[in-house]
């Protein structure tokens, strides 16, 4: 079935995407990235719940190197659809999908020495020598071999011949908070790494830290090659990070009014019935709910129509929320109304939604689900502008 809105309607609850805003976040990360510092755009979960393809697609054309992702299935809907770019797969590889990454080029991060061992036998089959990186488990204890354990594994890497050392790295616990100590004592235990590589003259041409907290505020971690997540997405990790002005979300959720109600006083709204009209009140239906990813609040949060804020009312239903439009006299069925992401003057921030739901921005991204269609918007501005050319460089092929 062919959605496109050509051909289908699109559904009055959507995802919009503003990919000259992507571009343009693009732009200015590069614009502030020191040369030499390659930038690998993380586009796993879907690129944040903005579609990998089209993020893809945007990044290559702004100059990153290659992208970070974390499972087999976002590294082969890349490669089908023509992406040559270096492709890192995040995590750890069970031993069935090592003969995939070598016939696809995908590049691994090897964390223990069965893997490698096994990696290099899927290599030696198809006799392709295949670049991996290693990941260095420097405090965050989740992936990664011990920094204190790590030379041995890089050793072995090295005298497997069908295995190319291509990086090494390793991510930080917590980069985008005021206090860096706990950061600085991650890039310390890196750096020992490094030494004991460089007494054996082992040589990695990539060496990365860096997320995007780290890329703002650990200058001295970027090293050779940045993992750009959340803020090309126009997010800003934290709200105590350096800000780079201009930045903006590229990421809005929109609906249409699907039905008015004229309460008199006393009325209730929705399940359970949590919410008691003090007054005559007017009521706009939203056709969006928590099985599209919006938080099961009651009489918590709001949608921004005609440029103002409508209080929502009672409690969420699955396909659909109520607000109070009372004080929006020309609302009128079909109205589109803004549920996160900007409006007139008004604006309902990631972080007011992540609030919501007591979690995170990124939870927040990547929880609207993929029965809200993405709709991309203004794909097709002007691309490069003044950004600096030799921040990111162009693109190389994955085959090596
Ligand atoms: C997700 C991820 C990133 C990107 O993090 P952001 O905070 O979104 O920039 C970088 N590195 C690794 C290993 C990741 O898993």
């Amino acid at each position: 079935m062919n959605f496109d809105t050509k051909v289908f309607p699109l559904r009055p609850a959507w995802v919009e995407i503003d990919l000259a805003r992507l571009r343009r976040n693009l732009q200015l990360i590069r614009r502030d990235l020191p040369r030499g510092v390659r930038m690998m755009a993380i586009v796993k979960d879907e690129a944040y719940g903005h579609g990998a393809l089209d993020v893809a697609r945007i990044a290559l054309e702004e100059g990153a190197w290659g992208f970070g992702l974390s499972t087999l299935e976002e590294a082969m809907a890349l490669r089908e659809a023509g992406i040559a770019a270096p492709l890192l797969l995040l995590g750890e590889r069970q031993e069935d999908e090592l003969s995939w990454c070598v016939e696809h080029d995908l590049t691994v991060c090897l964390n223990e020495a069965n893997t490698a061992r096994a990696l290099a036998r899927a290599a030696a089959a198809r006799g392709k020598r295949v670049p991996v990186h290693v990941k260095i488990n420097t405090g965050m204890s989740r992936y990664g071999v011990r920094w204190d354990e790590a030379l041995p594994l890089i050793e072995q890497i090295c005298e497997e011949k069908f295995l190319l050392l291509d990086g090494v790295m390793t991510h930080f616990a917590q980069s985008d908070e005021t206090d860096k100590t706990f950061a600085n004592l991650q890039v310390s235990r890196f750096d020992e790494v490094l030494r004991g590589l460089a007494e054996r003259g082992i040589r990695v041409k990539y060496r990365h830290l860096c997320n995007s907290g780290g890329f703002l505020d650990l200058p001295h971690a970027h090293r050779d090659l940045v993992r750009i997540g959340i803020l090309m997405y126009g997010i800003f990790p934290s709200t105590v990070c350096r800000r780079i002005p201009g930045i903006e979300p590229v990421m809005s959720v929109k609906a249409r009014v699907a039905s008015i109600q004229n309460l008199k006083a006393g009325e209730v709204v929705g399940y359970g019935m949590r919410y008691t009209a003090p007054a005559p009140r007017r009521i706009a239906v939203l056709p969006i709910g928590y099985g599209d990813g919006f938080p099961r609040v009651r009489n918590l949060g709001a949608a921004l129509i005609h440029g103002k804020r409508a209080p929502l009312v009672g409690g969420i239903a699955m396909d659909a929320l109520m607000v109070d439009v009372t004080d929006i006299p020309e609302a009128q069925v079909w109205d589109e109304a803004v549920v996160m992401g900007r409006q007139g003057g008004e604006e309902i921030t990631v972080h007011e939604m992540a609030k919501l739901k007591n979690s995170v921005s990124y939870d927040v991204l990547t929880g609207w689900r993929l029965r809200l269609r993405r709709q991309c918007v203004n794909g097709d501005s002007k691309p490069v502008t003044d950004a600096n050319p030799d921040a990111g460089q162009l693109v190389e092929t994955a085959a090596k």
